[in-house]
């Protein structure tokens, strides 16, 4: 798509949003627990309604993926058919790229550059991926006796239940739907209730595109409420989730009190970003750096949260990364000019100022930013942020902020930099500069992470595999691996 213009965007931007539905059975319904108001974080004024879905709905919109699962009209059409349905799915989401980024930036903030791209320009690239991949995938015959077959098919879950997050909303949802839809599974997707309206838009042109009725259903509503109904559901298959830890926890434990549902939870992370003094370029380095945190206001799952310098370049890099972040324009997300856009919620930005009154009270130097800004806009903003001196018991160094804050920790070689980036209860990403190649090939080997960056940060593909160990999570997002979670094996054994 050409680059539209600030005018294409405001034209878009200023156009009201119709209050949201659900999705249940190809028909788009009011809520039994009523609505949820969705405040802007651009200026913290109400954007729009959607609808809370009671148990009551989310039992429905279950029993109708489980219907249209049963029924076979998406689940046993020939892959050659969902993937033409699911390129026509991507066709679409390209055509209205530009509204559905406008609208994903009016909802939950991410700066309209980076939306753009990593919003319905990653979506339709991550349909069509598994448009493509699905009529590829083949069955195995077993190396057995002479006197048996042995056939080992791939089949579709059944019903998968998606828990999304309110970060790239349809950049994670795609992650999830894309490959379940394409397996040939029914899903109910429940977005989270700060990031639906993308998500709706989205189910529309499924439905525009060809998905049956029932094969993708919405509920959206309180994750205590829909989501922990869904979860709690006897008759969903598979759960896939990306969110926070806690949220990650109760999960399974739902899927213990009801039918042992399967899990696959992406929970974030805070991944060391580790620079040596024989790093290429330390200037570039430190430009990385700021970006591998401060993107999209810090609210990513992989940003590099930990930055560990070696100490003899620890000064020099610090200065030039706060040169580089002070520069990051932090502004309305609707404006091309804009860097760092607005923090989701109100929730979420005082969060973030707590970790920074505790990052101080714990002995960490605030170099830079730390505060609340744009307050006369009404909205969510936040000046980049670093922190210097944080040591690993420090709540900084410990706890997943998502947010624009960075925290900076020194060390004097390689064996403390591998002891310090591996301190953490998460393992989801990371990154390491030298120009040492062997260096480089044993932190990749020792760091406990689901990726390894070397000399770069945040660089991805859809052929590459994402997840976290440790208590990142479990199981992966993109690449064809993705398709294991929404596949069972079945054997068929015959006697010749
Ligand atoms: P965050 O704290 O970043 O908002 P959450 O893990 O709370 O992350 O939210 C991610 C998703 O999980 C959202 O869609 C949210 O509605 C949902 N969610 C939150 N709590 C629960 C719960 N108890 N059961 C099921 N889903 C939940």
């Amino acid at each position: 798509m050409a680059t539209p213009t600030q005018s294409d965007i405001d034209r878009l931007a200023a156009l009201a949003v119709p209050a949201g539905k659900l999705l249940i059975d190809g028909k788009w319904l009011a809520g039994e627990a009523g609505e949820t108001v969705v405040l802007s974080p651009i200026n913290g004024q109400k954007l729009t309604t959607t609808a809370a879905a009671s148990a009551g709905d989310v039992a429905r919109a279950v029993a109708s993926a489980r219907a249209s699962f049963e029924a076979g009209i998406w689940s046993r059409m020939p892959p050659a058919g969902r993937k033409a349905v699911l390129h026509r799915l991507a066709d679409l989401i390209e055509k209205n790229s530009l509204e559905l980024a406008v609208l994903g930036v009016r909802d939950n903030g991410t700066d309209i550059g980076m939306a753009l791209k990593a919003e319905p320009g990653s979506a339709a690239g991550t349909f069509r991926y598994y448009a493509e991949a699905i009529d590829k995938v083949y069955g195995q015959i077993a190396p057995t006796a002479d006197n048996i077959l042995a056939l080992i098919h791939r089949e579709p879950v059944g019903v998968v239940a998606a828990i999304v997050p309110w970060n790239f909303p349809l950049m994670v949802g795609a992650w999830k739907i894309a490959p379940a839809l394409a397996a040939g599974n029914s899903i109910v997707l429940k977005p989270a209730e700060t990031a639906c309206l993308t998500l709706l838009k989205l189910a529309d042109l499924a439905l525009e595109a060809g998905v049956p009725p029932g094969v993708f259903n919405v509920v959206t509503g309180p994750g205590r409420v829909t989501g922990e109904a869904l979860a709690l559901s006897m008759d969903v298959d598979v759960m896939v989730f990306t969110g926070s830890g806690p949220t990650g926890r109760r999960l399974l434990e739902y899927a213990a009190r009801s039918n042992l549902k399967r899990c696959y939870l992406e929970l974030g992370g805070k991944s060391p970003n580790v620079v040596f003094a024989d790093a290429p370029d330390l200037a570039a380095a430190a430009k990385a750096a700021a970006m591998a945190i401060f993107r999209n206001a810090g609210q990513v799952c992989v940003a590099g949260s930990r930055l560990l310098v070696e100490t003899s370049v620890h000064d020099e890099f610090v200065s030039m990364l706060a040169v580089s972040a002070e520069k990051m324009l932090v502004g309305n997300p609707l404006s091309l000019a804009t860097q760092i856009g607005a923090v989701n919620s109100d929730v979420q930005l005082q969060g973030n100022l707590g970790f920074v009154s505790d990052a101080v009270k714990e002995g960490g130097e605030i170099v830079l930013g730390g505060k609340r800004t744009l307050l006369e806009t009404g909205g969510y903003y936040m000046q980049p942020t670093v922190v210097t001196g944080v040591r690993p018991d420090h709540r900084l160094f410990r706890e997943e902020v998502f947010g624009p804050i960075l925290a900076v920790t020194p060390f004097r070689d390689e064996s403390e930099a591998l002891r310090l980036a591996n301190s953490s209860d998460f393992g989801l990403a990371s990154g390491v500069w030298t120009s040492n190649l062997s260096r480089a090939h044993r932190m990749v080997r020792g760091i406990r992470a689901g990726v390894v960056h070397v000399n770069t940060y945040g660089g991805s593909d859809n052929s590459v595999p994402l997840g976290g160990v440790k208590q990142s999570g479990n199981g992966h997002d993109k690449s064809l691996h993705a398709l294991d979670k929404y596949t069972d094996l079945k054997t068929a054994w015959i006697q010749l």
